[in-house]
């Protein structure tokens, strides 16, 4: 069941909400669109349903031009940021609903519609609540409701919006995992709408990461984060410190910094004149083998991690150190690495780029 969009242009008077998108989604797979509010998420997913048609382009489902196919024909399942379940009905009868609005030829006989149902409710865990109503359940239910009520109709697609954008972040965080068990277990092929890296990361196998109208990049999680093609990938994906600089003689100049290319490669992305460098890819050194000597002002405990802001302070020969987009360069280190190294707010240390 694949989706091939084809320079899909959609536009709201003089504004162009989708810029020429091409993807391809294989059968089976669940992927994640990435993008700030307001980049084209929801139109290219309600385009993708039918909901929307595009100015230009085609939209192919396995392989079926449905451009302008409505979106009763295309077969896809859609859950929605708020949740869109009927208060007035039970739970089951919020999941039974797509079964029984059907045309009369196609409807299933009451006992069969009961049999989908439960077992519907059993893939989400939630059979238990069959009765209740959704004012009485928690926002995470609700949507776990919901993609059973997507689901019961047997979508060959399923859309979801920015499915957990209104929940508590402890979760959010517990049902992507649910998600991505539950995808293992059905794989219908699914497109799955956030604007949360961490959430498009640890849910899906591939990423479109958007932003205003156009695809910046496509690929799997690992891609996108250690090779990002373009300058907002870098920064949009994980923590990033942007160095100012230019390249001159095989190495990256930033302030009274040089780095020698080669070394880099890996780590060091160039793009419109900086750097982008992970926080993770900064090592800290007591004593002189450093690139440069900063200054700690902020130590931040994240759990297994810590992060760390410093300020570069002049070097021996009086030069300034390198230039940050924020002014200050942030160090992720393990908790051990941190541990070992008796670091505090105050403390002149060494950096060195892995
Ligand atoms: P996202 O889901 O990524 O936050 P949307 O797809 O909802 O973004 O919207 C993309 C852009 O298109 C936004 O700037 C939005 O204001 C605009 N837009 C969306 N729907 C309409 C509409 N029906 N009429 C005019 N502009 C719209
Ligand atoms: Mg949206």
């Amino acid at each position: 069941m694949s989706i091939h969009v084809n320079q899909l242009t959609k536009r709201y008077g003089n504004f162009t909400a989708l810029d020429d998108i091409s993807l391809s989604i294989d059968d089976g797979e669940l992927v994640a669109l990435l993008g700030p509010s307001g980049c084209g998420k929801t139109t290219l997913l309600r385009s993708i349903a039918g909901m929307e048609f595009a100015d230009s382009g085609s939209i192919l489902l396995e392989g079926r031009d449905m451009t302008f196919e409505p979106i009763r024909h295309r077969q896809v399942g859609f859950v929605f940021q708020h949740y869109a379940l009927f208060n007035h009905m039970s739970v089951f009868e919020n999941v039974a609903y797509g079964l029984r609005v059907k045309p009369r030829a196609q409807r299933p006989p009451e006992a069969e519609i009961r049999r989908r149902v439960h077992e519907l409710l059993d893939l989400v865990q939630l059979d238990w609540l069959a009765r209740r109503f959704p004012p009485q359940l928690s926002g995470g239910q609700r949507q776990r409701i919901a993609l059973a009520r997507a689901l019961a109709v047997e979508p060959r697609y399923l859309l979801l919006d920015e499915p957990f954008g209104a929940l508590d972040a402890n979760v959010r965080k517990e049902l992507r995992g649910w998600l991505r068990r539950l995808h293992e277990e059905l794989h219908v092929t699914s497109l799955f709408v956030t604007h949360d890296q961490e959430e498009a990361m640890e849910v899906a196998s591939r990423i479109v990461v958007m932003n205003h109208g156009r695809i910046e990049q496509l690929g799997t999680p690992a891609e996108i984060y250690d090779t990002p093609r373009t300058p907002f990938v870098s920064t949009f994906i994980g923590n990033v410190n942007v160095f100012r600089g230019c390249v001159r003689n095989g190495a990256f100049h930033s302030g009274s910094w040089r780095l020698p290319l080669p070394r880099t490669l890996d780590t060091l992305h160039l793009a419109e004149q900086n750097a982008y460098i992970r926080p993770h890819d900064i090592e800290i050194l007591r004593g002189p083998a450093a690139d440069w000597q900063v200054s700690i002002r902020h130590v931040q405990p994240m759990g297994s991690r810590y992060h760390l802001e410093a300020v570069p302070v002049a070097d021996a020969s009086g030069g300034p150190g390198p230039e940050t987009e924020s002014g200050r360069i942030t160090i992720e280190l393990t908790r051990q690495a941190f541990k070992a190294l008796a670091l505090d707010v105050g403390h002149r240390v060494g950096l060195r780029i892995h």
